[in-house]
């Protein structure tokens, strides 16, 4: 059973696709965003620069959105596809389009994630594809499901054809072999997402994980909830597809618990959050035989964790039914030497345009102020190899 020795501080490796520039360029980036107050300033003035129409887009594909995404459309993309490729990492290509209501909105995203499954059939450098069903669907009709609301006849109308366009991705993806993950988002949303998402499963994942549903691990009723899907799949006869994550929307998750007098759900601590992943990865290894695990972290103790796991587990390192991923822009040093040492590894490759994309940017630009040492991390990577780079000139010219 393969399972060479790995070491996330390889520098070289983690970074070998960047330039001297490209390397700078993000040296600088990560170091505005230590700064929580840029961060809150740039959130604020980019909404208000966007809603008053001040031309920003140049500023910020050039900045940002350059760091995290893989451009404006998937032909832009491509690019950053193929150099991933190159290096034996996947994309999953998200269209990642938020915050609209409108049906014709709806229909695009639908057609994009069509588009992208197309380009994914068959083709290595892109294994699976990705949705947010607020994507799809109206945010107030998943709400009023969420808390048994009586929907008005639109809000029937609007859910019919949100189902229709789920199914329409479901079939075709599962025509095309192409598996999807569904991402998990808001609390008072994510029960209504849940049920859409065990729906598809049931129904496209007889033979493999087509549809894949995502657990945010900062929520501390998730282990339950695993065991009791896994306990589904097993009675009723179907593969399971989990990403794993420990969620992204923590702080807006815990205003509003305060805020609407309820039993926040999210962990208590982030050493509770990290103990539900690291046992949520557990409880899906031992279940390979009908989960298709996905880790979505750029937790190194979570990724040596899950390695190890693998280990004693006797799970081939390039086990199908195991795979690692990281955001684009963020780890290099985990995926790249993930992938040098024959892990299944891909990078979330959002993309759209600059102005629809702003909601994604901002959680990362936030995300990476909030993340206590693991940003303190990527800066220190990334110095470091600029001073091998350095040193290495050095040599070179003695
Ligand atoms: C491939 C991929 C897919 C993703 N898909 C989704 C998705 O569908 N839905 C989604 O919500 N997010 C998603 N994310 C984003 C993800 O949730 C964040 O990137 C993640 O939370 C960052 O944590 P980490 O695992 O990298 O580890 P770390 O950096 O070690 O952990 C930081 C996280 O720990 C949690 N945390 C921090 N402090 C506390 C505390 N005091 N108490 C409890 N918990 C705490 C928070 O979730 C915080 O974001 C995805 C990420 C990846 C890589």
């Amino acid at each position: 059973m393969e399972h060479p020795e790995i070491s996330f501080e390889n520098t070289a490796n983690a970074f070998k696709t960047k330039d001297n520039k490209e390397l700078r360029y993000s040296l600088w980036l990560f170091k505005l965003m230590k700064n929580p107050f840029l961060v809150k300033l740039f959130s604020r003035l980019t909404i208000l620069a966007i809603q008053m129409g001040i031309p920003v887009k140049s500023a910020i594909k050039a900045t940002i959105f350059k760091q995290f995404c893989g451009g404006e459309s998937i032909e832009e993309s491509k690019k950053v596809v193929n150099k991933l490729n190159n290096s034996h990492i996947g994309s999953i290509l998200d269209y990642s389009v938020e915050g609209k209501e409108r049906e014709e909105d709806f229909n695009n995203t639908k057609n994009e994630i069509l588009k992208i499954i197309k380009l994914a059939k068959g083709n290595p450098a892109i294994p699976y594809t990705s949705l947010k069903l607020t994507g799809i669907t109206p945010f107030t009709v998943l709400d009023k499901i969420n808390s048994k609301q009586k929907l008005t006849a639109a809000n029937e109308i609007e859910f019919k054809n949100s189902k229709g366009r789920l199914a329409e991705i479901g079939y075709y993806a599962s025509e095309s072999d192409v598996p999807v993950y569904i991402d998990a988002e808001e609390s008072w949303i994510q029960d209504s997402i849940d049920s859409l998402a065990e729906e598809m499963m049931k129904l496209y994942n007889k033979k493999m994980a087509i549809i894949q549903t995502t657990l945010q691990m900062y929520r501390w009723d998730r282990i339950d909830y695993l065991n009791k899907l896994i306990q589904k799949a097993r009675n009723e006869n179907f593969f399971i597809g989990i990403k794993l994550v420990r969620g992204a929307y923590m702080e807006k998750e815990n205003i509003r618990a305060q805020k609407l007098n309820y039993q926040s759900p999210i962990q208590t601590t982030k050493e509770n959050t990290d103990c539900a992943f690291d046992k949520a990865v557990d409880i899906c290894l031992q279940n390979i035989d009908v989960v298709t695990l996905c880790a979505g972290t750029h937790n190194e103790e979570s990724t040596m964790h899950l390695i190890q796991k693998m280990k004693e587990l006797n799970i081939p390192n390039d086990h199908p039914h195991v795979y690692f991923s990281q955001l684009f822009g963020m780890s290099d040093h985990i995926t790249y030497n993930l992938a040098d040492t024959g892990y299944n590894v891909t990078k979330y490759l959002p993309y759209g345009p600059v102005k629809s994309v702003i909601p994604y940017l901002i959680r990362r630009a936030e995300e990476n102020t909030a993340i206590s040492g693991q940003l303190g991390r990527e800066l220190r990577l990334i110095i470091e190899e600029k001073n091998r780079r350095r040193c290495s000139r050095i040599l070179a010219a003695d």
